[in-house]
């Protein structure tokens, strides 16, 4: 399924004093088998952006088009829209309101009409996906778990909607080390197993340097940069200007390759630099 946007723009407040324009014509395709990660400045747009990807918002002027449907169209295409492009807030465990965490994952599916029998299956296999152990956490309410326990619970929800994209609003956000990492290896599992195109807003260069195959920049309401995270990182000076940083271990790898040249300058992972550096050491024992 492929998502498109075409000449979008869209306008906070418009008409009013208050008025915002926070998408200034985006034109952006987004495959189903991408793994996005989407970067920029606070108030940049990324927001703003990744609700027009299920219809939550609807353009000012343009339109975006979800396997064809138009965001606009009313009626079952937006249903269907909503439910093939699953998106997961900002804090998303604000959202949480029912009495335990298989009513709270078991709602959506509910809400479009799917059977009883399914729905169990539906949540079972979502808790799964998500590392939440079925039998002991089920029943309890969602107010008893962990920052990233109830979290989880929230993509859950999204998950048992089966969508096809999953789109993450800042899902690491307030989270511990061990929280962040649980969350962003199950979504490459989502990807790489279920097939799933993901867009993962992120303020972390780190995390989307490990993870998205592409990475789309913003900065007032535009998308300046969209390309390969190697292509990315390599314009270090553009990134400063917008106060965007590149992953610690690049900036790093990139200060000895110029002292080495053998060594590459494009690593983006601790474990690439690992590599470099036991060539550069002569292959062993270095940590
Ligand atoms: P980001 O997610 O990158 O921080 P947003 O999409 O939240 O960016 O914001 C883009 C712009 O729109 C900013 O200037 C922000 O102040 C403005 N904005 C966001 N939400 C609203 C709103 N509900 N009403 C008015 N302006 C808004
Ligand atoms: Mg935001």
């Amino acid at each position: 399924m492929k998502i498109e946007l075409k000449g979008v723009n869209y306008i906070y407040n418009k008409g009013n004093p208050f008025e915002v324009s926070a998408l200034t014509n985006i034109d952006l395709t987004i495959e189903q088998g991408d793994f996005i990660g989407l970067i920029g400045h606070t108030g940049s747009g990324k927001s703003t952006l990744v609700q027009h990807l299920n219809g939550l918002y609807r353009p000012t002027s343009g339109e975006v088009l979800v396997g064809g449907l138009n965001t606009k169209d009313k009626g079952t295409g937006i249903k269907q829209i909503r439910q093939k492009v699953g998106l997961v807030f900002q804090y998303p465990e604000h959202q949480l309101f029912e009495e335990t965490v298989y009513q709270d994952i078991a709602y959506g599916p509910k809400n479009i009409g799917i059977p009883e029998n399914e729905i169990e299956e539906r949540v079972m296999d979502a808790m799964e996906l998500v590392g939440l152990d079925y039998m002991t956490i089920k029943d309890k309410s969602p107010f008893e778990l962990s920052g990233g326990q109830k979290r989880r619970v929230a993509i859950a929800g999204v998950l048992a909607m089966h969508p096809r994209v999953l789109v993450l609003d800042e899902p690491t956000a307030g989270l511990d080390p061990r929280g962040r990492d649980e969350i962003l290896g199950y979504l490459k599992v989502l990807h790489r197993e279920k097939n799933i195109c993901i867009v993962l807003v992120s303020h972390s260069m780190e995390e989307i340097a490990r993870l998205a195959n592409r990475i789309l920049v913003m900065e007032r309401g535009q998308i300046v940069m969209d390309g390969a995270p190697k292509e990315i990182f390599l314009e270090e000076d553009k990134l400063e200007e917008m106060g965007l940083g590149i992953p610690q271990i690049t900036e790093v790898m990139k200060a000895i390759s110029k002292k080495y040249p053998g060594i590459r300058s494009d690593i983006l992972t601790v474990e690439e630099a690992y590599d470099q550096l036991r060539v550069l050491l002569g292959g062993e024992g270095i940590v």
